[in-house]
């Protein structure tokens, strides 16, 4: 393995960096170890990312790196105003429906989702973006690591567990995952249909 150190330690610096991942996250740098001395604590994760060469490992990393900042950025808030197992909208509709936007997915439970889903977790309907300060996909710079596919998949895998999000990353096509997407949404249908 070869060491590439990166120094970063001003704004051109980092944009600079963030060009260069481009080319870091390629399978050119497969024997490179970075190692990177800055104040911007964005960076370490990625460059952990960087340095996990295994594809399905380092994809795992940063789903799971992702979900974390998502919450720790809303620890301690309860930004859909929950009560009663009743969102802002359901309080203000009044229409009887619990469990706010999960109330179709069969991860859902009245303690909140039982899997780990980030496209779930960046979702916000107007009520909550009034109310706080949302956090968002581009905020989020590990996902610069990620293939423009796999942020696409990313962006849109809602109702769907932690496992097959990671897998669809990995198996990374447009069409398979369009196929496991309708196949999941019929399975949650019929699901449901069941439980009612
Ligand atoms: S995002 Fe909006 S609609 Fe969805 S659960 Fe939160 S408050 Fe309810
Ligand atoms: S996967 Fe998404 S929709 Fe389903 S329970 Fe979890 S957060 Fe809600």
């Amino acid at each position: 393995m070869i060491t590439k150190s990166i120094k970063i330690s001003n704004q051109i610096a980092l944009d600079k960096f963030y060009r260069k991942l481009f080319f870091y996250k390629r399978f050119f740098y497969k024997k490179v170890i970075f190692k990177v001395d800055t104040n911007y604590k964005e960076i370490k994760p990625i460059i952990t990312a960087l340095n996990i060469k295994n594809r399905r490992q380092r994809i795992t990393y940063i789903y799971d790196e992702a979900c974390a900042q998502i919450d720790n950025h809303y620890q301690n808030k309860n930004i859909c105003g929950f009560k009663n197992n009743m969102c802002y909208v359901q309080q203000k509709l009044k229409n009887g429906t619990t469990n706010g936007c999960c109330r179709f997915c069969k991860y859902q439970s009245n303690k909140g989702c039982t899997t780990k889903n980030l496209t779930c977790k960046l979702f916000t309907c107007s009520e909550v973006e009034k109310r706080c300060q949302i956090i968002q996909f581009e905020d989020l710079k590990i996902l610069k690591i990620l293939s423009l596919r796999d942020r696409i998949i990313l962006k849109s895998d809602y109702f769907s567990k932690r496992e097959d999000v990671i897998n669809d990353l990995y198996i990374a096509s447009l069409l398979i995952w369009c196929i496991k997407i309708i196949i999941r949404m019929i399975n949650t249908f019929y699901t449901l249909k069941k439980a009612k």
